[in-house]
């Protein structure tokens, strides 16, 4: 199209309202939150922007084939569907159905896992990372050298380093690795695509090791524009086209459709050998439910089905990572460091860098959220120090490598004048970042301490002029 306004490629059929609130309401709201956005409720929130994940508006369509649901315990009419569609999606014969992403991670690498095995990936997901860990396994993620620095522009920052795979697997030993898990697109480096070609080298490294290679489809969609539009010679195809060589690639494929399956609940398990989806469908059986429902209702399979193939729609693919730059850059525009290039379903804003006279061990990026919610009443998340923050054996803060905050766009949700708006905020953010401080950790539990951690501001001592 010559014109280069981005409009969404839907009409508007059913409306949800926001709840407009005033910056002194959400400065008292914020505080009664202890100064964590996880704390906060929803009506409180202007643009949500915490996750991509289960936030998707559901088409008419899909709506349409909640009412066609069929509850069966068994062989339902909407598992057959849903059976279908990712069957043919995936390649792979063997489908499990599953309630979200991280049970179908649980079954599946708690039977590879174990002591003395390791797991490599691009980036593990932090459920996914978990899931290992906890089967007593270790989890090695080796992203390229090139994703290491957040303002570097390259076209594929999702890759994983190849010569790093293959020297691993040696050193190891090919029957000591777990699995190799290539995310797609790597949400933990920053929503980065994966090239065909990377993921192309690295299942012959383990088709050659006889190691198992397994993709975490979350964003397969989005990561499958990105080819099209960015690598050498894969234009002429369909997005659909290239995200089905890469599961042809793979051994098989962990999803949580609540990302790119454009449903707000469900997940799958997909898997080529027989003897493994046996082994798989027992888990699966003791704790999610029955093998032609998993932990989904009837409806919520009709709606997978449905969402997967709407997912791939070309219009679709392009409003969605073109909008999603259209912030990034407009916001980098102003002056904002953001991470480069913008990835398909967020753009990180690098608050070390935003607010430089903020110490790393008050938390630039949670002074970051809390602007952002006291100034425009949006909601994001940190990623940084808090998130991924330690403390030594003197209790100082071992920091995180970057202090970033994401700002995740929901898929269908948001028209391009919420975006403006958000863009707007952004030049107040800019007005007044001098004046920001920052914050400190008044309780904290021990693990993901994000969620559910409690803040109070760092009192700025009076200046003696
Ligand atoms: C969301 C996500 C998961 C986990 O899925 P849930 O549905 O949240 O359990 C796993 N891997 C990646 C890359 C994800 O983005």
């Amino acid at each position: 199209m010559k014109f280069k306004t981005i409009f969404e490629p839907f009409r508007i059929k059913s409306v949800e309202p926001i709840t407009i609130t005033t910056e002194e309401e959400r400065t008292r709201f914020l505080e009664q939150a202890f100064y964590n956005p996880f704390l906060l409720n929803s009506e409180q929130v202007i643009i949500d922007m915490l996750t991509d994940s289960g936030t998707s508006a559901m088409s008419a369509h899909q709506w349409a084939g909640i009412m066609e649901g069929d509850e069966a315990y068994a062989g339902s009419r909407s598992w057959q569907k849903m059976e279908k569609a990712v069957r043919s999606l995936t390649h792979c014969e063997y489908i499990l159905p599953t309630h979200q992403g991280r049970a179908a991670e649980r079954i599946l690498y708690s039977h590879l896992g174990g002591m003395g095995k390791t797991f490599i990936s691009n980036t593990h997901f932090d459920t996914t990372r978990a899931n290992i860990e906890f089967s007593g396994a270790e989890a090695i993620d080796i992203p390229i050298q090139e994703s290491l620095n957040p303002m570097l522009e390259y076209p594929f920052k999702g890759n994983m380093d190849v010569n790093k795979l293959e020297h691993i697997i040696n050193s190891k030993g090919a029957t000591n690795i777990g699995a190799v898990i290539l995310t797609v697109t790597n949400n933990s480096g920053g929503g980065q695509p994966v090239s065909l070609e990377n993921a192309q080298s690295i299942s012959a490294v383990c088709k050659r090791h006889g190691v198992k290679l397994f993709l975490d489809c979350c964003r397969v969609a989005e990561n499958a524009w990105f080819i099209k539009n960015r690598e050498e010679g894969q234009a002429h195809k369909s997005s659909r086209q290239i995200a089905e060589e890469m599961f042809m690639l793979c051994d098989g494929a962990v999803m949580s459709a609540k990302k790119d399956a454009l449903v707000n609940m469900g997940g799958f398990l997909a898997l080529k050998d027989k003897a493994l989806a046996e082994a798989c469908t027992s888990l699966l059986i003791i704790t999610e439910g029955f093998t032609t429902y998993g932990g989904l209702s009837g409806r919520d399979m009709e709606a997978i089905a449905i969402g997967l193939e709407e997912v791939f729609d070309e219009d679709y693919l392009n409003y969605r990572i073109k909008s999603t730059a259209y912030l990034g850059n407009k916001i980098h525009e102003l002056g904002v460091p953001v991470m480069r290039p913008i990835g398909g379903h967020a753009v990180y804003v690098d608050a070390r860098a935003l607010y430089p006279h903020i110490p790393v061990d008050e938390y630039p990026g949670q002074a970051l959220v809390c602007e952002l919610y006291k100034k425009g009443g949006i909601r994001c998340v940190e990623v940084g120090s808090v998130m991924f923050g330690k403390y030594d054996e003197e209790g100082k803060l071992i920091p995180a490598p970057n202090d970033l905050v994401r700002l995740a766009i929901p898929r269908r949700v948001y028209t391009q004048s919420h975006i403006e708006y958000v863009i707007e905020v952004f030049e107040e953010i800019i007005k007044g970042k001098d004046q920001v401080s920052g914050f400190k950790i008044t309780h904290e539990p021990k693990f993901l301490r994000h969620f559910t951690a409690r803040f109070g501001p760092v009192e700025k001592e009076l200046e003696i002029q």
